[in-house]
């Protein structure tokens, strides 16, 4: 049984794992070293990933991860976190960005204070399009735009994505955010327009259907997954730690092709702008409780 104190545990894990991650992302460090720290620091706190860390750089806003070949070492990157972590399917989803640069400090600061102006419009009244205003409205005041096609989401059980659907824009929308509802909100800003689209190969899978696979590398390997991942995504590096190269991308590719997994390509903004996020988790309860707070 799901409980609150499960929503609360995996938020506590998924804010504390962020925070600490700071002290490792820098200059010099491998970005394979750097997602296997921060996976494996979220098992040792008991808790279980609710996706692969996304380690996305620069004009990348969302679903990079290393790779299990990866060579990149961090230099002077734009680097977002994108941390998520479930106790018994209960998950806390929350991100930060680090600007290895030096000159990405305001974007970082306006998508920041943007979360922060959400957070306390959801205290005032969680009306969805009042919400997004205010995150853009704190956006553009620092002369960046919101990345318009890219929302904050209500999670459930083993769901990472779920209704509502949370704006980074003003939508006009006067639904309410449920009373008992679980959600992220996560304010991206951009250098560029405010528009991501997929580019690129997916190294993040997850199921999508059940359906029955005839050859028998690939039935292991998705008996594998189910196992270990039920429905939630996973990453190919961790893949490729259980299976042979040959195995695991031959079947990767055979169960994508009869659509029972799905790859989520990167996501990038669209006129090469840079990329900022900040993410928590929250709980609309008799109260606010902002559940990845650190
Ligand atoms: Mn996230
Ligand atoms: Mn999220």
């Amino acid at each position: 049984m799901m409980s609150i104190e499960d929503w609360r545990k995996a938020g506590k894990i998924a804010g504390e794992v962020r925070e600490w991650s700071r002290d490792f992302v820098k200059p010099g460090a491998k970005v394979v070293d750097v997602a296997n720290k921060i996976e494996a620091k979220i098992r040792s706190m008991d808790g279980e990933l609710a996706f692969p860390v996304n380690i996305s750089f620069n004009q990348v806003a969302a679903h990079d991860t290393a790779n299990f070949d990866d060579s990149r070492v961090l230099k002077d990157e734009l680097v977002k976190v994108d941390v998520g972590v479930h106790v018994n399917g209960c998950i806390g989803d929350t991100a930060l960005t680090v600007d290895l640069s030096g000159k990405y400090q305001k974007l970082i600061q306006s998508a920041e204070e943007a979360l922060n102006d959400a957070i306390e419009q959801v205290r005032k009244e969680p009306k969805l399009g009042l919400i997004g205003k205010r995150i853009e409205d704190k956006i553009l005041s620092f002369g960046f735009q919101p990345v318009r096609n890219l929302s904050g989401h209500g999670i459930t059980v083993f769901e990472v994505h779920d209704e509502p659907s949370i704006p980074n824009y003003d939508t006009k929308s006067s639904k309410l955010i449920p009373k008992g509802t679980f959600f992220a909100i996560e304010p991206f800003a951009t250098t560029g327009i405010g528009k991501i689209t997929e580019k690129g190969e997916g190294i993040i899978f997850s199921i999508v259907a059940d359906k029955n696979v005839r050859d028998l590398i690939s039935r292991k390997v998705l008996a594998h997954i189910k196992t270990k991942y039920s429905t939630l995504p996973f990453s190919k590096r961790e893949l490729f730690l259980s299976f042979k190269p040959f195995e695991a991308e031959f079947a990767l590719k055979q169960l994508q092709q009869q659509g029972i997994l799905h790859s989520y390509p990167p996501l990038v903004e669209v006129s090469d702008g840079f990329v900022s996020q900040a993410e928590h988790t929250l709980y609309l309860g008799d109260e606010v409780e902002v559940l990845t707070k650190y």
